[in-house]
């Protein structure tokens, strides 16, 4: 069988797949996130995709974040709640 495109020859897994694993590994650090209260329109995705690191304010709906920074355990989930967020109103801020 020929090997497919990104993938090693058989016969060469056993000696180069631990490296090429180890190379793959990635270290999540906390991150920030920004939120643009004006422009939020109170979906709320962000909170059902993250309620540990979103709320809502009760008054007017809009987002509030609660981590701040995210610490490294949330920092997948804030990252999904940004990508869903309708308005564009949340973006990670890259250190
Ligand atoms: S998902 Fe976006 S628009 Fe919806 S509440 Fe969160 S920040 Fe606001």
């Amino acid at each position: 069988m020929r090997a497919g495109r990104g993938h090693p020859p058989e016969g060469e897994l056993a000696g180069d797949g631990r490296r090429d694993a180890a190379r793959h590994l990635v270290t999540v650090t906390a991150v920030r996130v920004g939120v643009d209260r004006e422009r939020c329109c109170s979906a709320g995705m962000c909170v059902l995709t993250a309620p540990e690191v979103f709320d809502q304010d009760e008054v007017d709906g809009r987002v509030m974040l609660l981590l701040d920074p995210v610490p490294a355990e949330r920092v997948a989930e804030a990252r999904e709640a940004v990508s869903f967020c309708p308005s564009g109103a949340l973006r990670v801020v890259e250190s």
